[in-house]
């Protein structure tokens, strides 16, 4: 799956050993990025830049390490200043305090990448000649259980393995797809893959958890493989400690940039239709069992078919939602949450657009008819396909700065455009196809304003912004 590292867990990709589980790179220096105030980093002098070279006597590989190793009582600090300059700095404190500092990297040691070659892999789908970090094949235990991205687990050195035991590294999202050895194999082109079930006992008897997604491939896993597959993974979701807390079951990505005649066949509406008729029984017999739906639709499932999704107690508590499992439904809830109490009339007349991903916007409509109630206010809701994915039925998140000046080309954007920040690059702005804010914003006739949540789209439809401005 494609988990492009953010800005700020920016990371060093590992060498080639370390990605087929070798030798790991020495770890590079922990480099601050901030410092919080009133903290202990402070008080000692702490400064963004300096670099923290080992704790006790030991390098941290990752932030993971390096929690473990402050979690003493007594530091001795190995510190250089951005001049070279080092310091030796011992320190007492209580057991469970931080030293309140921020780090450049998530990972000290560099990413460990994976070792399969799907070929429904979005990475491999795009274009050459783009930013370094959207061809990083993240499959790094360490980031599934900071960030919760999704890994194989065909790359885990022992050491890897003993590592997740002993610093109890749980939950982590695995990437299935299919549990019958052979399938999985042959879907990331990996022998290793087919011992997913063996490795699933083994966090069973250790008492460890993980998340599980099946990205559905028609005539590859979908049918009778798919129901094997949730119906394997259900057999370890039982119990008062469940070793597979839940399944999401997500629709493949294809773009115009795979190569021919690789045999992947797009999801339509009739086969989004079939997957949902196949998993929501499925869904029933697993509540019974289990006290829990466990195995979840991703919201796109419903919007290709032409389906209404479904509520958002059918969500439990949204184990999945970071995968798009009830995520449009939450985000509607909460529009609808925002849109209850608007005023009947604005004081100054406004229009504005607001643009999304074509998928989503059928779905926002009644929370735009609603803004559109107000006297005074008119919301233009764009919602657009992708020509540089070359996808049609897109969620708001993969477009791209050409799509959003092709699609919004000749169109009434009114005063202002709002942008759904979910484009950017977390913590840049750039989109996913390295086009940059700046230059969407030069090359648009009205003003972009970033929006983000519910209480943001509203707050800047109605105009608060400005005047809380
Ligand atoms: S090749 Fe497969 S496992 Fe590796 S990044 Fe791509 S989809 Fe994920």
């Amino acid at each position: 799956m494609w988990n492009e590292p953010s800005a700020g867990i920016a990371v060093a990709a590992a060498d080639a050993a370390n990605a087929t589980g070798g030798a790991p790179r020495l770890p590079q220096p922990a480099v601050v990025a901030t410092v919080e105030p009133g903290s202990i980093g402070e008080e000692l002098g702490f400064q963004p830049g300096d670099k923290l070279l080992s704790i006790n006597g030991q390098r941290p590989r990752d932030l993971i390490d390096l929690q473990f190793l402050v979690g003493e009582e007594e530091l001795v600090l190995e510190v250089e200043d951005p001049d070279g300059t080092l310091h030796t700095v011992e320190l007492e404190k209580d057991l469970d305090e931080g030293l309140g500092l921020g780090f450049t990297e998530a990972l000290f040691d560099g990413l460990k990448q994976c070792n399969n070659a799907c070929p429904f892999c979005f990475i491999d789908q795009q274009p050459p000649g783009k930013r370094r970090s959207l061809y990083l094949k993240d499959d790094d235990y360490r980031l599934s259980f900071l960030y919760g991205s999704y890994l194989t687990l065909t790359n885990l050195s022992e050491a890897d393995w003993r590592r997740i035991e002993t610093q109890r590294l749980s939950p982590l999202y695995v990437s299935v797809h299919a549990t019958e050895p052979e399938l999985r194999s042959r879907l990331l082109v990996n022998p290793r893959a087919g011992l997913l079930l063996e490795q699933l006992q083994w966090f069973q008897q250790r008492d460890l958890q993980i998340h599980a997604q099946v990205v559905v491939c028609p005539g590859l896993n979908d049918g009778p493989a798919l129901e094997r597959t949730l119906r394997d993974l259900a057999g370890f979701a039982g119990g008062d400690w469940p070793a597979v807390l839940s399944a999401a079951v997500v629709p493949v990505g294809l773009t115009r940039f795979r190569p021919p005649g690789d045999g992947l066949v797009p999801v339509d509406r009739a086969c989004a239709r079939r997957v949902i008729a196949q998993v929501e029984p499925l869904q029933a017999r697993f509540q019974a069992e289990l006290g829990s739906r466990f195995a979840w639709l991703s919201d796109e499932w419903y919007l290709m078919a032409g389906y209404p999704l479904p509520p958002r107690d059918n969500y439990e508590d949204l184990p999945q939602e970071g995968n798009g499992v009830g995520s449009i439904r939450a985000f509607l809830e909460a529009m609808d949450a925002a849109t209850t109490r608007l005023p009947a009339a604005l004081d100054q007349p406004r229009r504005v657009s607001w643009v999304v991903g074509l998928l989503v916007a059928e779905a926002l409509r009644p929370a735009v008819e609603r803004l559109n109630a107000v006297a005074g206010l008119e919301v233009l809701l764009h919602g657009l396909p992708s020509p540089y994915w070359g996808q049609d039925q897109v969620v708001t998140g993969l477009l791209t700065g050409s799509d959003l000046l092709q699609g919004l080309a000749g169109r009434d954007l009114g005063a202002e455009l709002l942008l759904p920040a979910v484009m950017l690059r977390q913590g840049e702005p750039v989109f996913l196809d390295d086009q940059r804010l700046e230059d969407l914003t030069s090359q648009l006739p009205v003003p972009i304003r970033l929006v983000q949540g519910a209480d943001d789209i509203v707050a800047a439809c109605l105009g608060f912004l400005d005047e809380a401005a």
